[in-house]
């Protein structure tokens, strides 16, 4: 049962010291109560409170981390329903699942270029990661042997138990999902999942059969459970998903805080598969299995999901300073911009792409666009003048050009103030036109 603020407050040391960044312990007792921070930010509570609390305490959605030598996917952990509301953990781990009676070739190719796959978005090296393997009447064993050829990312594999046992004893690399445990196998499924500390996927028709069944398997001796709702539509999904995140966060249910699994790959067709994979992505999916991997689908699933789990409070920035594009020279001009990644990345890569030396200096601005940087005070002559000196940029250039973007035209005069001896230029607007501006105006 969850306890309430003030029950909570009743047993943290109430002395207001503020070391865990709140300034009343009452005020920290409600975060701890609302799921948002975690109780070892008191470094004074007493061993007996901390046993009292560690059931309000223990995070509503159970972390599960599946592991292969150095590779790892943590799914769950979250505490929100909305990521405006605080921010969303644990990226949903994208797996492509072959079958044991696909030829090995193939599934070598498949499993290779999934393993290769490594996309640059905004400065941040995307992946998937990992492999499902599914029996289908094959020889379950070999397959997972050429599987583990090709790669070491962490693996589901999904087949009766009696089949998981002839591939389990040749797993030693880590902690891998079984799949599925439902009510006629259960109790097979939960001894070799504790025999080889694996998590357990478990899979039912409705939420009330799957809480009788996540209930029996914990009683069994397995913590790490996955939830796997047998629905595969684009409807049933989203229902079983959003009720299962909704219990376990808003009622503290935890028969039903466990990551969830969504098998997009049973969908009819690869575009529906794709369709149903980015709705696993927003609404709560942690794992997702996918039949097909083509980087014309993978790369805006990956985007997607870096998107969604993005901290809304704190954008995607790059370090602050004087970067080169294309070799710059002494005589070549030095564009300003904003620490915000995608302002960033968009200019960079304009002007990389039209093969135009430049300098690109890149102001503190706390991770805003322009506008809103400009708009907030931290995008303004002041602190332009101060990052053109801090990085010592006049020591790069014989011709001291300034290019302010074109939105801030209004800083200008400003910048000319604070920089005597340099030439400030507007530039245009948006980042696709800087090229043909340094072409006609930066001649
Ligand atoms: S660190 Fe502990 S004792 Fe100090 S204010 Fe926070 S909750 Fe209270």
């Amino acid at each position: 049962m969850a306890l309430s603020g003030i029950q909570i407050y009743k047993m943290l040391p109430q002395t207001n010291c503020k070391e865990c960044g709140f300034p009343t312990c009452l005020a920290f007792a409600m975060k701890l109560a609302a799921k948002q921070v975690e109780l070892s930010l008191c470094p004074t509570v007493s061993e007996e409170a901390k046993a009292q609390l560690s059931e309000a305490a223990a995070p509503p959605v159970r972390p599960i981390t599946l592991k292969s030598n150095g590779y790892e996917v943590l799914s769950g952990n979250e505490v929100v329903m909305f990521r405006h509301e605080k921010k969303f953990f644990s990226p949903t781990g994208l797996f492509l699942r072959v079958y044991d009676n696909q030829p090995v070739e193939p599934v070598r190719q498949a499993v290779q270029a999934v393993a290769d796959y490594t996309v640059d978005y905004v400065g941040i090296d995307l992946s998937w990661d990992g492999i499902a393997v599914q029996a289908n009447g094959g020889d379950f064993a070999a397959a997972v042997t050429a599987v583990r050829d090709v790669t070491h990312l962490p693996l589901i594999l999904i087949a009766p138990p009696g089949t998981l046992k002839t591939a389990l004893p040749n797993l030693d690399d880590g902690k891998l999902m079984l799949a599925f445990a439902d009510a006629d196998n259960w109790q097979a499924m939960a001894e070799l999942a504790k025999t080889h500390q694996a998590a357990l996927a478990v899979q039912a028709g409705t939420l009330d059969e799957m809480v009788a069944l996540t209930e029996k398997i914990k009683a069994a001796g397995v913590d790490d459970i996955v939830i796997t709702p047998a629905q595969r539509g684009l409807h049933g999904t989203l229902l079983a998903n959003s009720t299962a995140r909704r219990m376990a966060l808003k009622q503290t249910f935890r028969s039903l805080g466990y990551p969830i699994l969504n098998v997009a790959g049973d969908a009819i067709t690869p575009q529906m598969e794709t369709i149903l994979a980015a709705q696993a992505i927003g609404k709560y999916g942690g794992f997702v299995i996918l039949d097909h991997f083509a980087p014309e689908t993978a790369y805006p699933l990956l985007v997607l999901r870096q998107n969604i789990y993005t901290d809304p409070q704190k954008p995607i920035q790059v370090q602050p300073g004087l970067y080169e594009i294309n070799n710059p020279g002494p005589d070549d001009p030095v564009l300003v911009t904003t620490n915000f990644s995608i302002t960033y990345f968009s200019v960079a890569n304009e002007v990389e792409s039209a093969g135009l030396p430049a300098w690109l200096l890149v102001t503190e601005s706390e991770g805003m666009s322009v506008l809103t940087a400009w708009a907030a005070g931290k995008f303004d002559a002041e602190r332009i003048a101060k990052d053109v000196k801090r990085f010592e940029v006049g020591n790069k250039v014989n011709r001291k050009r300034l290019v302010l973007p074109g939105h801030t035209a209004v800083l200008s005069g400003e910048v000319e103030e604070e920089l005597p001896g340099w030439e400030i230029k507007v530039g245009p607007r948006e980042a696709v036109d800087v090229p043909k501006f340094m072409k006609q105006v930066l001649v």
